[in-house]
């Protein structure tokens, strides 16, 4: 018996552990009832820690009593978090980490996302579960996203999260720049060994961790086996799915997806080997989808903008934050047995034009930090 037993997989067992569900049948329930109690607690501590807040929930301080009553608070947007000193919920002694989001044409203030000791760690958390549908004890993670190597980073949470449980995360600059130029389709095909992909020393498979850019690269430099690779996990930008079956039949491998960004603190959601939708870090982000011009809410199975809630975020919470990205959620239960809500796919970034809406797969531009 796993020892996630009687839960489908470590994911919902973690999750089911927090809420006081003993069975996968308790688990919806109990998840909502405590990610409303983390609503609550959150609108609280925000309106009274950061101005920004106390501003924007002016006479809203009366309790939600259910979590579709969300859409009763006011949009956070990418521009709000130009103010983010405003929106900051914890002294400047208490930010473990802050991170400058890069966005196209931005002028003036920069934007800032802050993290305290707290929200880092349960980013660490939700990577230790979710990174177990690919990687197993005595394996190396590759982490060749750009920029994971800085402290406190993508690469320094894995290897908090990881090595624990007898797995080891190594960084390899060169292997991350060779794949995002053989990605950009144009140049010599560089020729990859083996040892390349894993490490000179490596004693069993290793699993990859990149940008699709970077998996596109890998498929030119490796269009018929993957030797040394058991497992790859796609982040931090729209994967293609033409890309990712073409990538799944080559190598026979799971070529599994995860959603996050800096503004979800690097976790989010991350697809499970049933390839069904990502399960989300369910305590963490509170998702919705909708309408992009009316900024309604709309109903499972309907393409919309995604819109986050930070449940526990300490430093720098975002409430009902607009994320740009196109995508549809589900709540019919998973083909790997979990009966949880799901992001079932993203469609791709929203572009505001003249003439409306539109959807396009551009590179989000400095990817995650
Ligand atoms: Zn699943």
């Amino acid at each position: 018996m796993s020892d996630s037993a009687p839960f489908a997989h470590s994911l919902d067992a973690w999750l089911a552990r927090q809420c006081g569900a003993h069975t996968p049948e308790e688990l919806c329930a109990r998840l909502a009832r405590r990610r409303l109690e983390l609503l609550n607690i959150r609108l609280r501590h925000a309106a009274r820690r950061s101005r920004f807040y106390a501003r924007r929930l002016a006479g809203k301080g009366r309790p939600l009593t259910s979590l579709s009553e969300v859409s009763r608070l006011p949009f956070t947007t990418a521009d709000d978090l130009r103010r983010w000193e405003d929106m900051l919920c914890v002294s400047l002694s208490e930010v473990e980490r802050m991170v400058t989001v890069q966005t196209s044409g931005s002028t003036g203030t920069p934007k800032r996302l802050a993290f305290s000791l707290h929200d880092l760690a349960r980013t660490r958390d939700f990577f230790a579960v979710g990174m177990r549908f690919l990687i197993r004890p005595g394996q190396t993670l590759r982490v060749l996203l750009p920029g994971a190597h800085r402290p406190q980073g993508i690469a320094d949470l894995l290897r908090q999260g990881l090595v624990p449980q007898g797995m080891a995360v190594a960084t390899d600059e060169r292997l991350a720049a060779v794949l995002l130029e053989a990605g950009e389709e144009k140049g010599q095909v560089p020729a990859l060994r083996e040892a390349d992909m894993c490490g000179p020393d490596a004693a069993d498979a290793c699993v990859l961790l990149l940008l699709p850019q970077q998996l596109r690269g890998l498929l030119r430099c490796c269009p018929t086996a993957l030797p040394g690779v058991s497992g790859i996990l796609s982040a931090a930008d729209w994967l293609d799915p033409d890309l990712r079956t073409a990538a799944r039949q080559a190598w026979g491998i799971p070529v599994l997806e995860h959603y996050g960004s800096t503004e979800s603190a690097f976790a989010g959601a991350v697809e499970c080997p049933a390839c069904d939708g990502l399960h989300w870090q369910a305590l963490d982000l509170l998702p919705e989808v909708i309408d992009p011009l009316s900024g309604e809410p709309l109903p499972s199975g309907q393409p919309g903008e995604l819109v986050l809630t930070t449940l526990q975020r300490e430093a720098l919470p975002l409430i009902r934050y607009r994320t740009g990205d196109m995508a549809v959620l589900t709540e019919t239960p998973c083909a790997c047995g979990s009966p949880l809500p799901r992001l079932e796919r993203v469609l791709g970034r929203i572009v505001h034009g003249p003439d409306g809406i539109e959807v396009v797969h551009p590179p989000k531009g400095g990817g995650i930090r």
